[in-house]
């Protein structure tokens, strides 16, 4: 069984790799560039809108609306909150899953929802898990204009809130999406 699985997750990186060196390099000549730049793409979005609200409630995620951070203190470590309940971003190729390959489910690690199955995980290059697809509507987007004149789609859970990275188009097929999610706000539970 999970030979199987693997062998078929190799396949599929096989075929992205493909599409790494020929789609980054051509389209995205920044991720090619030096660790620091990477890191600043996704960086520099813990500035915003820290205390301002955020979005209106939903009903569905309410029950996560009455949380304190206080209470999110308790519950995450100092870098999981700071990326999940403060939009931080942790350091390119330091997270714990960039280069995981275990077949699994990654779920959110505040609430845990289901959010990214391991076989939509694909190599970036970026040093962050990379998801072509998401588990269905449970990660919703927001526009994100923390860096001036780089609009961006932030991605977050559906049901808690949680800050997860962001969402962009130059992804491989089926989708062409690339999610680009800190390994600080999933938990991967392995399959079998
Ligand atoms: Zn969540």
């Amino acid at each position: 069984m999970r030979s199987v699985a693997s062998s078929r997750i190799v396949g599929s990186i096989g075929a992205f790799d493909r599409w790494n060196s020929a789609g980054i390099a051509a389209q995205r000549p920044a991720f090619v560039a030096s660790g620091w730049n990477r890191r600043r793409i996704m960086g520099a979005s813990q500035s915003s809108r820290d205390s301002s609200g955020g979005p209106s409630v939903s009903a569905e995620g309410a029950e996560f609306k009455s949380v304190s951070d206080t209470e999110w203190k308790e519950k995450l470590t100092d870098e999981q909150f700071y990326v999940t309940r403060q939009k931080g971003t942790e350091r390119a190729f330091s997270g714990k899953y960039w280069n995981t390959k275990t077949a699994g489910i990654y779920e959110c690690i505040c609430c845990g929802t289901p959010l990214f199955n391991s076989i939509t995980k694909f190599d970036s290059g970026t040093g962050w898990p990379s998801y072509y697809e998401v588990i269905g509507n449970n990660v919703k987007s927001e526009s994100d204009w923390s860096i001036p004149f780089m609009p961006r789609t932030e991605v977050k859970c559906s049901k808690c809130d949680a800050h997860l990275g962001h969402v962009f188009d130059d992804g491989p097929p089926p989708t062409g999406k690339r999610y680009c999610i800190n390994s600080a706000s999933l938990n991967l539970k392995p399959s079998g």
